[in-house]
């Protein structure tokens, strides 16, 4: 849900399957074989893409009641559950965005 003006990011990282080494050795390996790693053409790298944070954007038009989320699995309670809020009131309680190490 990027805007026309937001600007991706490219970076690339280390691949988080394989450790950076292009092997990958799981639960199905046996001792002493790994397997070259899929997820990065077993290169060790991959490429990410990002939008940088630039701070809490509005929605769109429709949404003029918010709630809270009652979870994201189907098979568990799905959709809005508890107190409704206006949108209006929702964007005067944005909680600070930090940077966790
Ligand atoms: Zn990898």
């Amino acid at each position: 849900m990027a805007h026309e003006q937001d600007e991706v990011v490219v970076v690339l990282v280390q691949c988080s399957s394989c450790g950076g080494t292009g092997v990958y050795h799981g639960l199905f390996e046996p001792e002493g074989v790994g397997v070259r790693c899929i997820d990065c053409n077993h290169s060790g790298g991959r490429e990410i893409r990002y939008y940088p944070y630039t701070g809490q954007r509005k929605i769109r038009d429709d949404i003029a009641i918010v709630r809270e989320s009652a979870g994201k699995y189907v098979l568990g309670t799905v959709g809005p559950t508890g107190p409704e809020v206006t949108y209006e009131d929702f964007l005067k309680e944005v909680p600070e965005v930090t940077v966790t190490s």
